[in-house]
Formats: C-alpha cells, sequence, structure tokens
C-alpha cells in the first residue's frame, strides 16, 4: 500500500482558546511494534472541545493532532509487529504510552499507570487520515460492527469501566445517572444492561433532546431538577435512595446530589472530571456508610467485551451517534457538541 507524505489533520497549535485547524502534518513513520492505521472513524470527545476552547485541566503538548476515540483499518505494520494484516479493521485503546515496568502495568491495571500518556493531548491522535499506534492497543471490529459505530468503543468502555466494573449493581436496582452528556447516556445503558430495574436521568431543562435519546436507550426516567429526583426517588421502592449513582457529570458540585440521593449503604461512582473545589460537607457518606468510587479509562478485557457486545448487538451505541462527516467539517460538530445539540459527532477523515 503506498501513503502520501503528508495529511490534513485537525491540530492544536497553541494554548489559547480556539487554537484549533485543519493544517497539512506529515504521515507518521510506524516504528518496531507499531502499526500505521488508516483512520475509518474518530469520535469527537468533551475533552477535544474542551481543548479546542483551551479549558481543559490536562497539560497538552502543542502542536498535537486532536481525537482519541477511534478505529481504522491497518495500512501498515512496523518492525516485529505479528497478527494483524493490512485492511483489518481494527479499534484502539488510548493509553498511547505507559511504563510496561510499572507495578500497575504489571497487573493489568495500565490505565492507572501514573506515568500514562494519551493521543490528543500528549501524542498525536486520530483526526487524520492516519495514525501510529503500538500493537497492543489493538482490538479486531466484529465482522458485522459499521467504523462509524465502531468508533464509538471508546466512550461505551469508559461506561463499561465505571457502570459494571467500578460499581455493582443487581437485577431490580434503582439508578441515578448525573449528567446526559455521551457518557453519562451509554453508563445509563450499562445500568440497565447489568439489570437496573429503574435507571433516572439527572440532568438540567437544556439536557431535554439528549435525555429524550437516552429514553429511548435504556434510561427509563428522565428528571430536569434535583427537586424532581428526588421526588422519583421517594416514590420508588422502599423510599430510601438510589442503590447506585453514576455521577458523569462535568461539575464537582453535583457530587452533592450523589450524596443526597444515594441510600445508606449504598453506591456512588464518580467518572465526571470538575477541577473546581467543594464548599460542602461530607458528612452525608460517613452518615450513610457510602462506597465513593472514582472510575478512568479502561483496560484490554472491558475492550473486548464491549466489542464482543457490539458485535452480538447486545449494545448498540448507534442511538448517541448524532453525525458522520467528513474531517473537513470539524468545526461544525465541535460547536454542535459544546451547544449540546450533538450527543456523539464523529468525523471520518
Ligand atoms: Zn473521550
Amino acid at each position: 500500500m503506498t501513503v502520501a507524505k503528508s495529511m490534513p489533520a485537525v491540530v492544536q497549535t497553541e494554548m489559547k482558546k480556539g487554537a484549533v485547524e485543519l493544517r497539512e502534518m506529515p504521515v507518521p513513520e510506524p516504528g518496531e511494534g507499531e502499526v500505521l492505521l488508516r483512520v475509518r472513524g474518530v469520535g469527537v470527545c468533551g475533552s477535544d472541545v474542551h481543548q479546542y476552547h483551551n479549558t481543559q485541566s490536562w497539560s497538552v503538548r502543542v502542536p498535537v493532532i486532536l481525537g482519541h476515540e477511534f478505529c481504522g483499518t491497518v495500512a501498515a505494520l512496523g518492525k516485529g509487529v505479528k497478527g494483524f494484516a493490512e485492511g483489518e479493521l481494527v479499534a484502539s485503546e488510548t493509553a498511547a504510552d505507559i511504563d510496561l515496568d510499572c507495578p500497575l502495568t504489571r497487573v493489568g491495571q495500565y490505565n492507572l499507570d501514573p506515568a500514562r500518556r494519551g493521543f490528543g493531548y500528549d501524542l498525536h491522535g486520530a483526526m487524520a487520515e492516519y495514525v501510529k499506534v503500538p500493537v497492543r492497543l489493538l482490538h479486531r471490529v466484529p465482522k458485522n460492527v459499521p467504523a462509524e459505530v465502531a468508533a464509538m468503543t471508546e466512550p461505551c468502555c469508559v461506561a463499561y469501566q465505571a457502570t459494571v466494573v467500578n460499581a455493582r449493581i443487581r437485577p431490580g436496582d434503582v439508578v441515578v445517572v448525573i449528567g446526559p452528556g455521551p457518557i453519562g447516556l451509554l453508563c445509563a445503558t450499562m445500568a440497565r444492561l447489568s439489570g437496573a430495574g429503574r435507571v433516572i436521568l439527572a440532568g438540567t431543562p437544556r439536557d431535554k433532546g439528549r435525555m429524550a435519546v437516552g429514553l429511548k436507550a435504556g434510561a427509563t426516567h428522565a428528571a430536569e431538577s434535583a427537586e424532581e429526583v428526588a421526588t422519583l426517588l421517594k416514590g420508588m421502592s422502599d423510599g430510601l435512595g438510589a442503590d447506585v449513582i453514576i455521577d458523569a457529570a462535568g461539575a464537582s458540585i453535583t457530587l452533592k446530589s450523589a450524596l443526597d440521593w444515594v441510600r445508606p449503604a449504598g453506591h456512588v461512582s464518580k467518572v465526571g472530571w470538575g477541577p473546581q473545589p467543594m464548599n460542602f460537607s461530607m458528612d452525608a457518606l460517613v452518615k450513610k456508610a457510602v462506597t465513593l468510587q472514582g472510575s478512568f479509562s479502561h483496560t484490554w478485557a472491558v475492550w473486548e467485551r464491549v466489542l464482543a457486545m457490539m458485535g452480538t448487538g447486545q449494545l448498540d451505541p448507534r442511538p448517541f451517534l448524532s453525525k458522520v462527516s467528513p474531517i473537513g467539517d470539524w468545526k461544525a460538530s465541535f460547536d454542535g457538541m459544546h451547544a449540546g445539540d450533538l450527543i456523539k459527532p464523529v468525523l471520518t477523515p
């Protein structure tokens, strides 16, 4: 396969608001243990939008090609790569660089390796025709899963990790998901798949459209205010609160609502980032003996599981796929996501 020398890419050029542009970048060359992928689909993440507005709470190495939610066909194999053939459709994990000797990596928890560096902020991401990735990150996509759906594997894995791995949901449980962004909506779907009897999406009047989609994809209730959530919970089960809360909102203050709504001995799984300091008492956590669990990223086994679920049709994230467009339309997708009009846009470079 002949590969061009340069390619258009969505690049963050500087650390200032709006410093993202379509720019010609060199096509990467795969080194030892690496694979060059021809990108077939790349999702726009809230974190890409944050970097576009320079409101991220992580460090970025500019200039950098954005995009960490992607799939592609194998275009070239670096030295020593076995097990994959040119033309195969694969999805890629996000832990682009890890310390292979870190004790966490050695026990399979490389998502928590302090040295972990990711695509799209530290290393060049996939909003381009080509991206190079270490072969350890690749997973085969089932034949019946199209590329634009396979590009949604990453957020599905985030939701699986938060809802299934880092929470415990039993059949009939009452679950509240705070924050109906793409991750929250996928967490609601995962909660139903885990057996939850009732799943309440907690948002604001601004989230009406996105929550309506969530109601078609697993959630059983949608609430636009804290009072509405409290009233719903009083009428469910024994009225003592939610068995499990998944906090997927991008503001730390929502943890206060989580502690209000969770039942005694219940569980809170926090997957949403929020750099703001909190200004409330944690006494409810103590008094109710609540388990509070953070959730970050995902691991190999979760990727295999999620792709298998997509292959059998048990998991179908298509309701949340709002728009598929060429890479030249990146700005409309970023702006639409920022405005909350699009749940998950996918670009096809
Ligand atoms: Zn993401």
